[in-house]
């Protein structure tokens, strides 16, 4: 298998067999249909980066998305606070064009918008996209790449001050057209913002954020080398608490900014714990079967004493997790989530009905296993009188809490 980025021959370290599609809810009938794709990781040794082995087309993962963003408060707020660093940051103002690959519903925009500065989302998800132009934000339902970005900028004149995509850079096969597309379409002195999670919470046993439309899994040395690629230069870097440890980098045409300390800090950082090495990748394996065995024998125990537990949300993540773990019905009463659009269609893969979370209080369960680890702090917040009433929490990731 080829490098997407560079073409050398990939390195293998990790497979998790075949697994569904983790954001494809089923409804009963749909259950006996459903497909299973293999889900394996390698390494390029040339220019580091992380990726699927096999990928699934993103017309059959992207085109119909049941994942709508304006769900999570912390999620919101990050989206209010984004949309306020980089206007002070980038210097924007109401001349300025904000253009947002993967905008889903437009939260994020929105928060550009009510600052007064112009805005343009693109996403290939033609449901979501009808969405958000209701809403005022207006969407092109469409694929980000050079192609396209060339249409735009010819036909409609589009040059961006501010290309922000959150959550895309990883979910793109064909990332160097991607990125050539990104160099059409930004500014002489614009920047392109990205975000997306750091390959370093991986290797810290964040495994379940493996699934099909997460390609690649980033450090900053493979991305210094995949923008080279398209003439483009990583000029800052920032970490952000998104997905449980995320990276926003800021790209620039060569040469517009002067690089940071932060970048140059972190490139360092990378090379001495051992990313362009396949070394630190092979251990993976073992401490993700070390926490498989941990939490199967917490539940174990928990089932022999005659509890109840639940899972608490259906994240692509925790779906991973339940999947690559064998955990069904055996070991899960019932799954709630607070997304209406999951709710009474069965999980993918280990087909557990979809519940409201107001079942909670109806049935008290003993346990609830939250499975949307990365805002455990906001639900253990939200859900304090279950705690109060003697209920607890099983955080699974990336060590095994009880609270
Ligand atoms: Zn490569």
């Amino acid at each position: 298998m080829r490098c997407r980025s560079c073409n050398y021959d990939i390195t293998p370290f990790f497979s998790l067999g075949e697994m569904p599609l983790v954001n494809s809810f089923l409804t009963q009938e749909e259950i006996a249909m459903e497909e299973k794709f293999d889900l394996s990781i390698g390494f390029c040794p040339k220019c580091y980066l992380v990726q699927l082995i096999n990928i699934v087309s993103p017309e059959r993962l992207f085109r119909d998305y049941i994942y709508f963003s304006a769900t999570s408060k912390f999620f919101l707020e990050h989206c209010r606070k984004t949309a306020k660093d980089l206007t002070k940051k980038l210097n924007l103002n109401s001349k300025s064009l904000v253009l947002e690959i993967a905008s889903n519903d437009g939260s994020q925009l929105k928060f550009f918008q009510d600052i007064g500065i112009k805005i343009l989302g693109i996403d290939p998800a033609v449901n979501i996209a009808e969405l958000a132009n209701k809403n005022g934000i207006p969407t092109l339902p469409e694929f980000f790449g050079y192609d396209f970005a060339k249409k735009l900028k010819e036909n409609q004149n589009v040059e961006a001050d501010l290309i922000f995509g959150a959550n895309v850079l990883a979910h793109v096969p064909e990332i160097i057209d991607f990125v050539r597309g990104v160099k059409v379409v930004l500014k002489q002195k614009g920047t392109a913002v990205f975000e997306f999670p750091y390959l370093k919470g991986l290797i810290e046993k964040k495994f379940d954020t493996i699934y099909h439309e997460h390609v690649f899994y980033y450090s900053l040395i493979a991305l210094k080398n995949l923008f080279q690629k398209a003439d483009l230069e990583i000029y800052d870097v920032e970490m952000t608490p998104m997905q449980g440890g995320s990276l926003r980098i800021f790209i620039s045409h060569p040469g517009s900014y002067g690089i940071t300390e932060n970048v140059k800090n972190l490139i360092a950082e990378e090379i001495k714990t051992g990313f362009d090495k396949i070394e630190i990748y092979q251990e993976l394996n073992k401490n993700i079967q070390d926490l498989k065995n941990k939490l199967m024998n917490l539940l174990d125990e928990i089932k022999k004493a005659g509890k109840k537990v639940a899972a608490y949300s259906a994240p692509a993540k925790g779906n991973i997790l339940l999947n690559y773990f064998g955990i069904d019905e055996n070991y899960i009463d019932f799954i709630v989530d607070k997304a209406e659009s999951k709710q009474g269609l069965y999980t993918p893969g280990t087909h557990l009905l979809v519940y409201p979370p107001e079942k909670i209080n109806q049935d008290k369960p003993d346990y609830l296993l939250v499975l949307c680890w990365n805002i455990a702090d906001e639900i253990v917040d939200q859900l304090k009188s279950y705690h109060d009433a003697g209920g607890k929490f099983i955080i699974p990731v990336p060590d095994i809490k009880i609270l």
